[in-house]
């Protein structure tokens, strides 16, 4: 069996890219460590289809953010995959975050994203009579997505053009060869080893992406690969189902590395609040939601909850982000690179790709596809 495509990982990112690039006539091979699909960020996240309305112009986030949120609606569509349209508030509570909201406005429109409305507080009680606001920014095409039915979908489609899964496998070493193709290293649950070869590789190792990276070789600190953890923890809300119909935003703070502390719903309309965001030096897989951290939620809510009371919040669960920023630094962009200029053609790396990462998957793998078809062997 000749192979033509390895994809490492099956997150949403992973998955996408295996439906995009299986082919019939060629073979791919998904290659995952844990036991099932989407067990890491992919389903620890707030399954929001993001408007793209904060990422700097030009950005990949941002492109790709709008393109896989028009993409991900329409696919939703075609493929019956639940989602809501519900749209999302972005609430100012004082004259300060008023003003915000004017620029944020004015960056979304500068990011293609012009259909966002400043609204008025008494429309906002109108919209959501349990929200405190002075004033909001609406953005119509924010919505929701049941994130685990989208992976489902996409591994179906995949395996349908062929695509064969290998789960509880680790991808341990990537060799150049001299015919131009790559040996790859995996090891299995039993603690087997076994090599094969193939043709092009896509590393969407999600947290472990650098690492990947660098087992192929990459020196991932020169390259700026290197990825941090930061946590974002969780509590839902014992409130009943239609409590707020949109979802709650407060206004991010500039140098937020999250969007803030938000209420959103899900598919059956249960609100949780979240993510905080918490740098993990040590970067382990730390999934604890804190309870002491139950008052630090009540009081980011209950600025523009009110009624909330903190005895309704629950520690629910927690996610890692794997971002290209340490504590201090600037934004990062996502990395989607081919690599021939480090002398690995059509090997490509999906780096930090944290939040919109979700919402960006099909676009990502259209990216993906295109930095692959340029290159042949
Ligand atoms: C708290 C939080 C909230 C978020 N909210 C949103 C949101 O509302 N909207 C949005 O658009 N995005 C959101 N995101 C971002 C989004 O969840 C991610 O961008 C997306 O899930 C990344 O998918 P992925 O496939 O790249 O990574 P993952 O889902 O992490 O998948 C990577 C896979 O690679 C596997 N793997 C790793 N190393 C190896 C190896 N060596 N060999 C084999 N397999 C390996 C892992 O086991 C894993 O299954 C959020 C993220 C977080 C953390």
């Amino acid at each position: 069996m000749r192979i033509k495509t390895t994809v490492v990982g099956a997150g949403v990112v992973g998955l996408a890219v295996a439906e995009r690039l299986a082919e019939k006539k060629d073979q791919l091979l998904v290659i995952e460590r844990n036991p099932a699909i989407g067990q890491e960020t992919s389903s620890r996240n707030s399954e929001v289809i993001h408007a793209g309305i904060y990422y700097p112009r030009g950005s990949l986030k941002s492109e790709l953010c709008r393109k896989g949120r028009r993409m991900l609606y329409q696919r939703c569509r075609l493929a019956n995959i639940r989602h809501l349209k519900c749209g999302k508030l972005i609430v100012a509570t004082d004259p300060e975050e008023e003003q915000r909201l004017a620029q944020i406005k004015q960056q979304a429109e500068a990011n293609g994203v012009d259909d966002l409305s400043l609204l008025s507080a008494t429309r906002v009680k109108q919209m959501e009579p349990r929200v405190k606001a002075t004033a909001a920014l609406f953005s119509p095409s924010t919505g929701i997505i049941d994130s685990h039915r989208l992976m489902r979908h996409l591994a179906a489609r995949a395996r349908k053009n062929g695509a064969l899964f290998f789960f509880e496998t680790t991808v341990e070493a990537i060799e150049p060869r001299p015919d131009g193709r790559y040996n790859v290293t995996v090891r299995y649950r039993d603690g087997k080893t076994d090599r094969f070869a193939t043709e092009q590789l896509v590393n969407c190792a999600g947290l472990e992406a650098d690492r990947v990276a660098a087992r192929a070789g990459i020196d991932i600190d020169a390259c700026n690969y290197r990825q941090h953890f930061w946590k974002g923890e969780y509590f839902s809300c014992d409130l009943p189902a239609g409590y707020i119909k949109h979802l709650v935003y407060p206004v991010p703070l500039p140098a937020n590395v999250g969007l803030g502390i938000h209420a959103t719903i899900d598919m059956t309309g249960r609100i949780k609040l979240g993510p905080n965001a918490t740098y993990l030096p040590e970067r382990i897989y730390d999934y604890t939601v804190k309870a002491d951290n139950r008052k630090l939620f009540y009081q980011a809510a209950r600025r523009y909850l009110p009624e909330l009371r903190q005895e309704q919040l629950q520690p629910e669960m927690a996610g890692i982000r794997p971002k290209l920023q340490k504590p201090g630094d600037g934004i990062r962009d996502f990395i989607i690179q081919e690599e021939s200029e480090r002398g690995l053609p059509r090997l490509v790396n999906c780096i930090g790709i944290e939040s919109p990462g979700l919402t960006s998957c099909l676009a990502i793998a259209d990216y993906v596809a295109a930095l692959l078809a340029t290159g042949s062997i």
